[in-house]
């Protein structure tokens, strides 16, 4: 152990994606014994096919005050970011309501500053395990550049930019010559900006998730391709998985399966409101022009990124229910808005994909112990900010498995907070 505060642990880890594999790198280093388990290989869900953007300064919550007038306006909006399955809604007004209830100017706040905690230190975390594991070649940092039409259309969407100025993170606002020289390719529709310098982005994330499996199986630790049916129950507790191969004796267990997670949390006792919010990529393989840098489209939340494998653009908010099969039609929406942004994009032979964000009404991600038992932690919800917080939160349940004072307060992430 790194301070001697507690023994070294059997720990199991449910669901190897970027946030699994973060909180399984940091309980290795710690000493334990740990076994992550997941039905696919590693970085292979959601965290396959996202962004990249490492985005510290993405503090906001998506309950922002006006937010639901916004909501309903893009309902309608064919180029707009949300969709929903329109038979899944009576499943959704739940969700809705308690999703209204964070749009209060209170609860933004709350929530915003407690996010001001966790995602500026998230590059720290990743620090060693990038090293450790050998990837720093998979990461750039230029810094981020939105772009907006005109200064009309950045003052209106100004809030987000202030919130972060008040909390002293930093942001530069540009005009239309900055943003040409910066990035020449994007269209003379776009004509006003803001630059984050801190954000970073991964030229490949299913290989950062991958990278981190390979290095943790090389330093002894073991990946299961197996599903996670059940728990066995002791009077103490949870103390070993059922999964669809067999049983698996733990110490400890983290529950970090994305947006399946609350089926996992229900079963110990801990229900939650997650929802999958669908995102959707598009990967070109020859794009034909030079993107230096993550862009943003504001009004429209599509990132353009510059990856090994092509110019991946991503976006969509869809509200299918997990369960529920991709409807790509949301992934030409996010072609289109690239298009929009850089009208010389070459096209040919693209790739489509899903991945499902597991989101909580108040956008925070669940990072605590069960409050039922205390062999059990959990690490899930991540919605936009997986990758970017997948080492703060793996750094932060090795802090709690080990017994440690936690580095940031987590009395606002707890599984069992007012959602
Ligand atoms: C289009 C898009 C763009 C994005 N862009 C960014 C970005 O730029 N920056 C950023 O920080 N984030 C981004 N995100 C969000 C980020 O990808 C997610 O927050 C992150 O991948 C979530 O990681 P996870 O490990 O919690 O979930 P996952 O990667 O989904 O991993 C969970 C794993 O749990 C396993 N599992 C579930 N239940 C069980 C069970 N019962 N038994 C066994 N295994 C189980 C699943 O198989 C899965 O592999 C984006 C997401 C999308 C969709």
């Amino acid at each position: 152990m790194q301070d001697g505060t507690a023994k070294p642990r059997k720990v199991v880890v449910i669901g190897a994606g970027v946030v699994g594999m973060g909180c399984a790198s940091y309980l290795q280093r710690d000493g334990h014994d740990v076994t992550v388990i997941d039905r696919v290989a590693p970085g292979k869900s959601c965290s396959f096919g996202n962004g990249g953007g490492i985005t510290t300064t993405s503090v906001l919550p998506l309950a922002i005050p006006g937010m639901m007038p916004t909501l309903v306006k893009w309902l309608f909006d064919p180029m707009g970011p949300l969709s929903v399955r329109w038979a899944y809604v009576p499943r959704l007004i739940p969700f809705l309501w308690r999703f209204w209830r964070n749009t209060k100017p209170e609860r933004t706040r709350a929530i915003t500053d407690a996010l001001t905690t966790f995602m500026p230190p998230a590059y720290e975390a990743w620090e060693p395990l990038i090293e450790d594991a050998g990837l720093a070649h998979l990461v750039r940092h230029t810094g981020g550049l939105w772009l907006y039409r005109d200064d009309r259309e950045l003052d209106r969407n100004w809030m987000p930019w202030q919130a972060r100025q008040d909390r002293g993170l930093a942001i530069e606002r540009i005009g239309a010559n900055r943003i040409r020289q910066l990035e020449p390719a994007v269209s003379r529709r776009f004509n006003a900006g803001v630059i984050e310098p801190e954000w970073r982005y991964v030229r490949d994330p299913f290989e950062i998730v991958n990278g981190l499996a390979e290095h943790f199986k090389r330093r002894g630790g073991a990946i299961l391709e197996e599903e996670v049916k059940g728990f066995e129950m002791s009077p103490a507790g949870p103390r070993a998985v059922h999964t669809d191969r067999g049983r698996r004796d733990f110490d400890a267990v983290v529950i970090a399966a994305g947006a399946w997670s609350h089926r996992l949390s229900a079963q110990l006792g801990s229900r939650v409101p997650l929802e999958s919010q669908r995102g959707y990529h598009i990967t070109l393989p020859n794009p034909g022009i030079e993107v230096r840098h993550i862009i943003m489209i504001g009004v429209a939340r599509v990132a353009i990124t510059p990856m090994t494998m092509g110019l991946r653009l991503v976006g969509a908010a869809e509200f299918p229910g997990v369960d529920a099969p991709p409807n790509y039609r949301q992934a030409q929406m996010v072609l289109a808005w690239g298009k929009r942004a850089l009208p010389d994009l070459n096209t040919e032979g693209y790739t489509e994909w899903a991945g499902d964000r597991p989101l909580l009404p108040d956008s925070m991600p669940v990072i605590g112990p069960s409050p039922h038992y205390e062999n059990v932690f959990y690490a899930f919800a991540h919605s936009h900010m997986g990758l970017t917080t997948g080492a703060m939160t793996g750094k932060l349940i090795a802090e709690l498995v080990g017994g440690r004072p936690t580095s940031i307060d987590l009395e606002p992430f707890r599984i069992d907070r007012r959602f």
